[in-house]
């Protein structure tokens, strides 16, 4: 088992990672001291999976359970599904020492934080990520949220888990698609922190993808101990975390453009990632060499590095990016490499550069 602190002073916690893990959830909340009674919220893919063994091995501990169900899919990060899940614990009273574990993926572990940070004006929240995406990225630095209709992740709050449990063998029946799409974040990391990960990475992807236990614990543990590092140095977004961001600026535009159905997220960033590659070479000299290992790597990973754009979707993304609060004066905040493993935020990139960009990752360019 690996294990990464994230420290935070009084709300720090473990990133506990390894296979077959999910059989120590129980004992390991009952070190913590919670309370008796608990609210698994998870969706429809992952309850049949995982959803009776969580229960079983929690009640098995002492805990009472019961556990709620929401659609899987971005949608469900809804006031609706929050309501609804408040009802349910409030009706099994849910009360300030009860606890809600977040068995899922990013969109699970999004509202079930959510959840948590409000209901009784916060309850302790423990998660079990069952994607990659969710295990390296959104199960570390606490961020929680949901969406309205005037946008994603527009309601939220910073909110600490008191544990994270990353059980490996979850990943066995994560479509294989999911897992490409969480080796775009995995890529990000070795990009903005760490040049020597990034090597590695290009040793191991195969391993990556077959989804070898030894490699995808150490890939795992690396990511959660970059994001770990960065979120405790700026826990609330001023500065440093922005670096997390890289490849995020045309990738969230990309994904809002096409209606958040075409992309997965990591997908989205993968395109976004060869964009910023190429907009480091133009405005860091991050050197051409590099740029052309990011592009090779996501290509490797099975990830989209080209893209069909006709010239109203362009300007759609320029404009998407606008809404995105980054822009000021013509010009573009953007995360850009210097060099393999050093990022700067807060790059400024004057919208013709961004169109240039664009154009290269048409087909056949
Ligand atoms: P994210 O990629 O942000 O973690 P989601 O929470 O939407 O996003 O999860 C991606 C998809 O994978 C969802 O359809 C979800 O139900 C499904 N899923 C999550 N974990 C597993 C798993 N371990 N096995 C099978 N399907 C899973
Ligand atoms: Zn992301």
């Amino acid at each position: 088992m690996q294990r990464v602190k994230v420290e935070l002073g009084s709300r720090s916690y473990d990133i506990l990672i390894g296979r077959d893990l999910l059989a120590e959830l129980g004992p390991r909340c009952r070190k913590l001291g919670l309370g008796s009674r608990c609210a698994i919220i998870t969706d429809s893919n992952v309850a049949p999976h995982y959803g009776e063994e969580t229960q079983r091995l929690l009640e098995a501990s002492g805990f009472q359970t019961t556990i709620i169900t929401i659609p899987p899919g971005e949608k469900s990060k809804s006031l609706k599904y929050v309501g609804a899940c408040y009802d349910t614990m409030a009706k099994h009273r849910l009360e300030r020492k009860s606890f809600v574990v977040a068995l899922g993926g990013g969109v699970v572990g999004d509202l079930a934080g959510f959840v948590a940070a409000s209901y009784l004006r916060g309850i302790p929240f423990v998660q079990v990520p069952t994607t990659l995406l969710a295990q390296v990225d959104s199960s570390v630095g606490g961020k929680t949220g949901i969406n309205l209709k005037a946008g994603k992740n527009l309601v939220g709050a910073f909110y600490q888990p008191k544990l994270v449990l990353c059980d490996l063998a979850t990943l066995d029946t994560l479509p294989e698609r999911e897992l490409r799409a969480g080796l775009s974040e995995v890529i990000k990391y070795g990009i903005i922190y760490d040049a020597l990960f990034f090597r590695r990475l290009e040793e191991q992807l195969e391993g990556a993808l077959k989804r070898d236990p030894a490699i995808l614990a150490k890939i795992i543990a690396r990511c959660c101990a970059i994001k770990a590092e960065v979120v405790s140095q700026d826990e609330t977004e001023t500065g440093l975390r922005a670096i997390l961001n890289f490849g995020h600026t045309i990738g969230h535009a990309l994904e809002a453009i096409s209606g958040y159905g075409k992309y997965l997220h990591g997908e989205a960033i993968a395109l976004g990632q060869v964009c910023a590659a190429r907009l480091s070479q133009k405005i860091l000299g991050l050197p051409s060499a590099d740029a052309e290992r990011i592009r090779a790597l996501l290509e490797r990973a099975g990830l989209p590095i080209e893209a069909h754009l006709t010239a109203a979707q362009k300007q759609k993304i320029l404009a998407a990016m606008k809404l995105d609060k980054k822009v000021s004066a013509g010009e573009i905040k953007f995360v850009l490499a210097r060099q393999l493993g050093k990022d700067e935020h807060g790059q400024k990139v004057p919208e013709s550069e961004v169109l240039a960009v664009l154009e290269k990752i048409q087909f056949n360019s």
